[in-house]
């Protein structure tokens, strides 16, 4: 995946994910205090994980220092091999 911004090719890596979900949330939505619960309207960028640890693919341009990630089952071309947690 090339960068959006500089077009220079990205580094494919991921966020890992230890407890609760990884999502966006839209302005003025509040983190809940309980982690089983997401925003009105959050898109979910990983799954909900209470014991093994999780990760969320993302891309990451060095040159703009910007990550770009998809939502949830969304399928990309590139393969990713490396599982450290799983
Ligand atoms: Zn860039």
């Amino acid at each position: 995946m090339n960068c959006p911004k500089c077009n220079q090719p990205m580094k494919l890596g991921f966020l890992p994910v230890y407890r609760g979900r990884l999502y966006w949330a839209p302005e003025p939505e509040r983190v809940p205090l309980l982690i089983d619960i997401k925003p009105k309207d959050s898109i979910v960028l990983s799954d909900y994980t209470l014991s093994l640890p999780l990760k969320a693919e993302a891309h990451y341009c060095r040159t703009c220092k910007m990550v770009i990630m998809h939502e949830k089952n969304h399928e990309t071309s590139e393969d990713f091999t490396e599982n450290p947690f799983i």
